[in-house]
């Protein structure tokens, strides 16, 4: 449900050789639609290479679909002894982009799981964030990706992800509301099942929601 095995590359729109994939030049074609679409003249000097930056700038934003997330989380330590407390990290910013609008979402994620046997590089774990936010997302598919993706690679005792971000498609467009932010929460394991747990994730985390944080 989140991409292809360990140890596979997942193939996206620009190395696939489908008859139906479109070139570099049919995706500079398309830009240049959207700008005369705007009311724009695209031979004007300033937007001449617009269409080329537009398409480059696209394979940075969803860049994620050329990576496999579970490859990033292939290598695991047991070197952790007997340690099976929280690991917690926190305000891990990220970039994403709607996909109902293809706007920018941009947040914070808070990742934390409780070890079993097996630990992972933290590193890796923000890694995860940015190939699933370099992604078209919605904010709840995200941080459910995100939780399971850790849950299946590391099978700890439970994962809890929450991310706390603003959409741009509702702070600068249709009901403007700029102060506005979403919070998704996921919990897997001991987390679902146990508040005490949450109250120390949030606790953690620095900030509580007015829900109390619970599921
Ligand atoms: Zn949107």
């Amino acid at each position: 449900m989140h991409g292809p095995s360990p140890g596979t590359v997942s193939m996206n729109a620009r190395e696939a050789t489908s008859p139906h994939t479109p070139s570099r030049a049919d995706a500079e074609a398309a830009v240049r639609t959207l700008i005369l679409w705007a009311g724009e003249d695209p031979e004007r000097e300033g937007l001449q290479d617009t269409p080329s930056r537009v398409t480059r700038a696209y394979e940075a934003f969803f860049a994620g679909y050329q990576e496999d997330p579970d490859a990033l989380l292939a290598t695991t330590f047991e070197e952790a002894g007997d340690f099976d407390d929280m690991v917690l990290v926190r305000n891990i910013r990220f970039e994403s982009h709607c996909e109902h609008h293809l706007v920018p979402i941009i947040g914070m994620v808070h990742v934390a799981y409780l070890p079993h046997r097996r630990v992972v590089g933290l590193s890796k774990i923000a890694r995860v964030v940015d190939v699933y936010a370099r992604r078209m997302q919605i904010q709840e598919r995200l941080t459910s990706q995100i939780a399971q993706t850790l849950h299946d690679a590391l099978q700890p005792r439970g994962v809890a992800v929450v991310i706390d971000a603003q959409h741009l498609c509702m702070t600068t467009r249709g009901v403007h509301k700029p102060a506005s932010s979403t919070l998704t929460q996921r919990w897997i394991g001991d987390f679902k099942t146990d508040p005490h747990l949450r109250r120390d994730f949030w606790q953690g985390v620095g900030s509580r929601p007015a829900t109390g944080g619970s599921a």
